[in-house]
């Protein structure tokens, strides 16, 4: 398995000539698979972020080894300069209240929760329920660590289920918000960084977060080393094989470059898994949460806000109807929800 830092030490890779104080994003070439080696084959070129507007032109390449399929960054951030590309990121608090909403803020505000409240009568929002306590439901609860765990309200949920909970986040603002909003005990720094202790935890937990490092693989062997024996560990992730990565394709917003370092598949993620020595691996798709996946590509698909009160109207009627379109196809075929669970334990 190929560690792109790995790479960087080895001398073998090339970066982008700019000093480190630039804004630049400065990167390194990538061309063989992380997990198997295989060559990679350009999928996208010329790709830039359209969602936050860092730095940089980017390509994704895919693992030419049809028993792999892994797809990642080519040329791929530094590891130190990776912060640049999450100046203008979600700060993952919650939007402030306005007191001066705008007619057209009212209006979505308003579609957003008739839409939300029509989805409550099917399938997909007992999924979705599932998925916001990261499929711990049906266990008992115990000592919960989530990594990147954002503004805390994932733990604060769990809390509320009886789960004695600790988070992990890079992000200051995020971490703050998480401590002072919902009062859960939060480590703001590296996971490696934390101390943890061994077999500190019976779950680990972390949504949308393995896609974002640089050795996804060091991620999971420190998510089995501070799990009990017998403990479970659940990661969510975009789906490589989903029914929005091929409908929208360089569009797709589970791309998310330069963020998304690498990104996977039931496949990858089980392969993975095992390779940390894993066990009861099971993964499989969900379409719970595809209306993200909808709005963030129809957003890189357009490259700009919609203005007015028609053209947000159209957008919301367009997204709801390929929302509908995702769930069905998840029912016609188990590969195709946006995005991958992953639980096992160790
Ligand atoms: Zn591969």
């Amino acid at each position: 398995m190929t560690d792109p830092r790995a790479l960087m030490r080895e001398g073998s890779v090339t970066e982008i000539d700019a000093p480190e104080e630039s804004c630049q994003i400065r990167a390194c070439s990538c061309p063989t698979c992380y997990l198997c080696g295989a060559v990679g084959i350009l999928l996208y070129e010329n790709l830039t972020d359209r969602l936050f507007g860092s730095p940089g032109i980017w390509n994704f390449k895919l693992c030419a080894n049809p028993s792999c399929g892994l797809i990642w960054l080519d040329p791929m951030p530094i590891e130190s300069d990776l912060g640049k590309a999450y100046r203008n990121y979600y700060t993952h608090t919650q939007p402030q209240a306005s007191t001066q909403q705008s007619g057209i803020e009212r209006t979505k505000a308003l579609l957003t929760r008739a839409y939300e409240f029509a989805w409550r009568f099917t399938p997909v929002y007992s999924e979705r329920q599932k998925l916001e306590l990261m499929y711990l439901d049906g266990l008992p609860p115990g000592r919960v660590l989530e990594i990147g765990c954002g503004d805390g309200q994932g733990l604060a949920r769990l809390r509320a289920r009886g789960w004695d909970v600790q988070g992990q986040e890079v992000d200051e603002e995020a971490a703050t918000h998480a401590r002072t909003a919902f009062g859960v005990p939060v480590f703001r720094g590296r996971l490696d960084q934390a101390g943890f202790r061994d077999e500190e935890f019976d779950a680990v937990v972390m949504s949308h977060v393995i896609e974002h490092v640089h050795d996804p693989l060091a991620l999971l062997r420190e998510s089995r080393r501070v799990l009990k024996l017998g403990g479970d560990l659940v990661s969510i992730t975009p789906n490589t094989q989903g029914w929005g990565h091929a409908r929208f394709r360089a569009s797709w917003n589970g791309l998310d470059r330069p963020r998304h370092l690498f990104l996977f598949s039931r496949n990858t993620l089980e392969l993975m898994a095992r390779a940390c020595d894993f066990q009861h691996v099971k993964t499989w798709t969900t379409a719970a949460r595809s209306v993200w996946t909808v709005g963030g590509s129809l957003r890189i698909q357009r490259g700009e806000p919609v203005r007015g009160s028609w053209a947000l109207i159209t957008r919301a009627v367009r997204q709801a109807a390929l929302h509908a379109t995702a769930v069905m196809a998840r029912r016609r075929d188990p590969e195709a929800g946006d995005e991958c669970v992953l639980i096992a334990s160790r």
